[in-house]
């Protein structure tokens, strides 16, 4: 443990992020996706030492795409990556919702400039692999040596000096403070409070980006579309400056008997899935390679009333994961990224006990916003797999009446601002 002072300006600050005194750590990460690698580079900026560790050597689960609202690329921003992700991503000018055949417009939300100037951030598609390679490469020039790949935690262990990680291949790593950042089936969090109960939830989603360069100029605007039908639905959006499409196809009411979470699927199923649907899913489904067809089963588990101990606590989909019909997942990871290294500033951290204090109040602060997102992930997926035309109609009619109302709780937190309780 060590102290230092974070660099002090003389005049006011212009935000908080520029203002800070506080005692810095060695802190352990376990898992390198969106999450852990988020959470490394706030620490980091703050000062802290981090160390991450990323089982695979290689992403897994990176071919597909993600949708980032405000709330989400304000951090990302915060930490000066939007020049980079400018490039890479795409920022729709609308979330359309249509009916899965004929393709008629039951809803649409603005975004583009008006959702940015609103917001102060923009809304982004991109690659999955655009983006962590833009955290990683981040990372690994501010701070060389801090990201290990190829390194499986298997426990860990927390005494009242310190924590210790033991790695597969035997090594043990000590540091201040551990975040278990290793997603949905975290090990950490299996540790620290036994069994969660993570659900099957009975849907399975199909996913995969495609070239969309040979695609004719009026296929689809540049928004995000989410075809609904009953227990069923597909949203299609660009991601790559356009140059590739994603599509994630969601279809309830499925059994899954594989162990494995993602499962190679013949392709007649797909098309079978999605059969008489409109245009744009038949072309998505064409330009599907016939040998790359993979379903993903979803999970989620009830909202948890804890994930801290004294030196250790939880991040992303290891404390909160939510079915994606959202798509605010990994948002809901940036976000605890940024409120855990705010808490941390405020506690003497070279003190145990304040430690402790300080990791119970970073949970305070994201478990009741966690937990919503949680529940309201499940009602999303309850109205886009509505029965019949007419239900939908009035359901959506209505969601357009409360559109304020429904969209703004996501975009409008600002975990680099928002006052901590
Ligand atoms: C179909 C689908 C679509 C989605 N779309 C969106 C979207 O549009 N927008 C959005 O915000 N969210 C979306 N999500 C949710 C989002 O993907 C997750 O919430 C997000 O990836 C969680 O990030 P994480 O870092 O917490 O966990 P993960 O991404 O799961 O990362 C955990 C990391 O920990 C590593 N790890 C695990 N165990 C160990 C160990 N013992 N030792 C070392 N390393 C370990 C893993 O290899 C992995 O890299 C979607 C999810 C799905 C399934």
């Amino acid at each position: 443990m060590y102290r230092g002072y974070y660099r002090r300006t003389k005049k006011p600050p212009a935000n908080i992020l520029e203002f800070r005194t506080g005692y810095l750590v060695k802190i352990l990460i376990v898992g390198g996706g969106i999450g852990g690698l988020t959470a490394a580079l706030c620490l980091h900026e703050a000062g802290h030492e981090v160390r991450v560790f990323e089982r695979a050597s290689i992403f897994e689960d990176a071919g597909a795409g993600i949708q980032l609202a405000a709330n989400a690329t304000r951090v990302l921003d915060s930490l000066g990556l939007l020049p980079k992700l400018n490039n890479l991503a795409v920022a729709p000018e609308s979330i359309d919702i249509r009916e899965f055949d004929t393709g008629n417009l039951l809803y649409q939300s603005p975004l583009g400039a008006a959702y940015q100037h609103r917001y102060r951030a923009p809304y982004y598609h991109l690659h999955r692999s655009d983006l962590l390679e833009t955290l990683v490469a981040e990372l690994l020039r501010r701070s060389p040596g801090s990201l290990q790949f190829g390194a499986t935690v298997t426990k860990y262990t927390e005494s009242a000096k310190n924590v210790a990680v033991q790695l597969e291949n035997g090594v043990i790593e000590y540091g201040d403070c551990l975040v278990g950042a290793d997603g949905i089936r975290s090990s950490i969090r299996t540790q620290m409070l036994g069994n969660t109960p993570v659900q099957w939830t009975g849907n399975v989603a199909w996913r995969g980006v495609l070239d969309a360069t040979q695609l004719d100029d009026d296929f689809m605007g540049k928004v995000v579309t989410n075809f609904v039908a009953h227990k069923k639905h597909m949203a299609v959006y660009y991601v790559r400056s356009q140059k590739a499409i994603n599509f994630v196809g969601v279809v309830e009411g499925r059994s899954w008997s594989n162990d494995s979470w993602v499962q190679k699927s013949p392709y007649k199923d797909l098309k079978a899935d999605f059969s008489g649907w409109n245009k744009v899913v038949q072309t998505v489904i064409e330009l599907t390679p016939v040998d790359q067809c993979y379903r993903w089963a979803l999970h989620d588990y009830q909202p948890l009333d804890r994930w801290s101990s004294k030196r250790v606590t939880l991040l992303g989909d290891a404390a909160h994961a939510s079915l994606p019909f959202l798509a605010s997942g990994a948002a809901m990871a940036i976000e605890d990224a940024r409120i855990l290294q705010r808490v941390l500033e405020g506690f003497d951290l070279s003190n145990s006990e304040m430690l402790s204090q300080a990791l119970d109040k970073y949970q305070r602060n994201r478990l009741s916003r966690t937990a919503r997102v949680q529940k309201r992930s499940r009602q999303a997926g309850l109205l886009y797999h509505l029965p019949g035309r007419l239900i939908r109609r009035v359901a959506f009619k209505a969601l357009n009446m409360r559109a304020g109302e429904n969209e703004s709780f996501l975009p409008e937190y600002d975990a680099n601002t928002i006052p901590l309780v």
